[in-house]
């Protein structure tokens, strides 16, 4: 078993999509161990992203991640980390597969609905920079 983190984007959560995107989550066999709705500030969105700083497309991203509240995930189940990235579909919308969340919810590359830690030492780092142990289920 293995827990991976989760953000629903300010644009899906504008899009009142929360309840579709977990039925998902939950039809795919994850179970949604620790949940938060937040409104990033702009210190929380470029710590969070650190790793992409510099990038000619970051200052867009935290400009976006800070314009709306989010809801924040821990899922459980076998294999989250990939599992929860194949459900998502690709970083770009354009080449994300049917049925996946991006092809479904994605406005563009930037606003692509959903956010997937892509490996577990990525899970645990994401999780402990929002999540305290205790708020874990
Ligand atoms: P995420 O980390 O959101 O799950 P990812 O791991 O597939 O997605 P990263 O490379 O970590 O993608 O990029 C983080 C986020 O930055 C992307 O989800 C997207 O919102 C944005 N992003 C990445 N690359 C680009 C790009 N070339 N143009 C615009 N936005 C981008
Ligand atoms: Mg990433």
């Amino acid at each position: 078993i293995q827990r991976t983190f989760s953000i629903i984007k300010p644009n899906a959560v504008k899009k009142n999509v929360i309840g579709a995107i977990y039925h998902r989550f939950e039809s795919a066999g994850f179970s949604i161990i620790a949940a938060k709705m937040l409104h990033l500030t702009r210190e929380q969105a470029e710590g969070f992203y650190a790793e992409h700083k510099g990038r000619p497309f970051f200052e867009g991203l935290v400009e976006f991640m800070t314009s709306g509240p989010i809801m924040l995930q821990v899922l459980e189940g076998e294999n989250a980390v990939q599992r929860h990235r194949d459900l998502m579909g690709a970083t770009n919308p354009e080449n994300a597969l049917a049925g996946t969340l991006r092809a479904d919810y994605a406005d563009s590359f930037t606003e692509n609905a959903v956010h997937g830690s892509d490996s577990i030492e990525s899970a645990n780092r994401e999780i402990a920079y929002f999540f305290a142990e205790d708020e874990i289920c």
